[in-house]
C-alpha cells in the first residue's frame, strides 16, 4: 500500500517531512515497516502539496517513478515552506497504470487528497456508485483509478458543500459497501484542516506544540505518536484533533 502524510502547524520546510527525518517518505518508499501484505516497496510514484500563501490554493507536484531519484525535488523541498503539506509514495496496484497524474496528491483549489489502498473487484464493484457522477467528470479523471475515482467522489461532494471528515466518511462508508475487503485509507486537508481515514491500513497521529501530523507510519521516535484505531475517521487541527468511529457499511 502506499504512505502518504498530512502536516499542519507552523511553516517548515517541506524537506523536514519529507526527506529528513529518520523515517521518512522517502524512506518509507524503499524500507517501509507495515505494509500489511499491500506491496513491499513504494517506488511507482510520488507527490507533494503545499500552500504557497497561507489560504490560497494548493501547489502540487508529482511524478512517476522512485522519489530518491528525484534531485529536483530534494533542492525544491529545502527551499519550499509550507505551514501545510500533503505527500505521498505510491505503490501501484496491478493493473494500475504507472503514470504521474495516477499519483497523490490530487487537487483542486484549496484541496489536496490521497488514497493508500484499493477497491476490491475494480471496477466492476462500483459501477453504480461512479454513475452518481456527471458523465463529464468521469471523462477527465485524472487516471483511470480507484485513488481517482474516489478522488472525483470526493470533490464533487465537497463542491456540494459538504463537511470534509462527512464526506470523507460517507464516501468511505459507501465504497465499502459494494465492495468489501477495500482498503480505503484517505487523507485531505484545505490547509487548515486535515482529515484522515483507517480502513484496513495503519495511520498514526502526532499533535502537539501547534502542529498535528497525520502519517502512515511515524516519521521519528517521538513518544507523542499515537496509533489510530482501525474503521476510524480523524479530523485535526492545529489545536485540536477528534477521532470518530465510521459506521461498517
Ligand atoms: N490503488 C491505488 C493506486 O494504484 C493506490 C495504491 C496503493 O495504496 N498501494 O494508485
Amino acid at each position: 500500500m502506499c504512505r502518504h502524510l498530512g502536516y499542519l502547524g507552523p511553516a517548515v520546510p517541506v524537506a523536514s517531512l519529507v526527506h529528513d527525518p529518520p523515517n521518512s517518505l522517502v524512506r518509507q518508499s524503499y524500507a517501509p515497516t507495515d505494509m500489511r501484505g499491500g506491496g513491499t516497496i513504494n517506488v511507482d510514484g510520488y507527490g507533494v502539496g503545499w500552500y504557497p500563501a497561507p489560504g490560497g490554493p494548493a501547489l502540487r507536484y508529482r511524478r512517476a517513478g522512485t522519489i530518491w531519484s528525484d534531485d529536483n525535488l530534494v533542492a525544491l523541498s529545502r527551499v519550499t515552506v509550507s505551514g501545510a503539506v500533503l505527500a505521498a509514495v505510491r505503490s501501484a496496484t496491478v493493473g494500475m497504470p504507472v503514470v504521474d497524474t495516477a499519483c497523490a496528491p490530487f487537487t483542486d483549489g484549496q484541496w489536496l487528497f490521497s488514497h493508500n489502498g484499493r477497491i476490491a473487484d475494480w471496477p466492476e464493484s462500483v459501477v453504480d456508485v461512479a454513475k452518481t457522477l456527471p458523465v463529464s467528470t468521469l471523462l477527465t479523471l485524472d487516471a483511470p483509478t480507484d485513488s481517482s475515482l474516489l478522488w472525483a467522489l470526493v470533490r464533487s461532494r465537497l463542491a456540494a458543500g459538504g463537511a470534509p471528515a462527512a464526506v470523507i466518511a460517507d464516501v468511505v462508508s459507501e465504497v465499502a459497501a459494494v465492495a468489501p475487503g477495500s482498503r480505503l485509507n484517505l487523507l485531505l486537508t484545505n490547509g487548515t484542516v486535515l482529515v484522515g481515514t483507517t480502513w484496513t491500513h495503519s495511520l498514526w497521529v502526532r499533535s502537539g506544540d501547534g502542529a498535528v501530523v497525520l502519517a502512515s507510519e511515524p516519521l521519528d521516535d517521538d513518544p507523542r505518536w499515537r496509533e489510530v484505531p482501525d474503521g476510524h475517521v480523524v479530523t485535526a487541527d492545529v489545536s485540536a484533533v477528534d477521532v470518530q468511529r465510521i459506521g461498517r457499511g
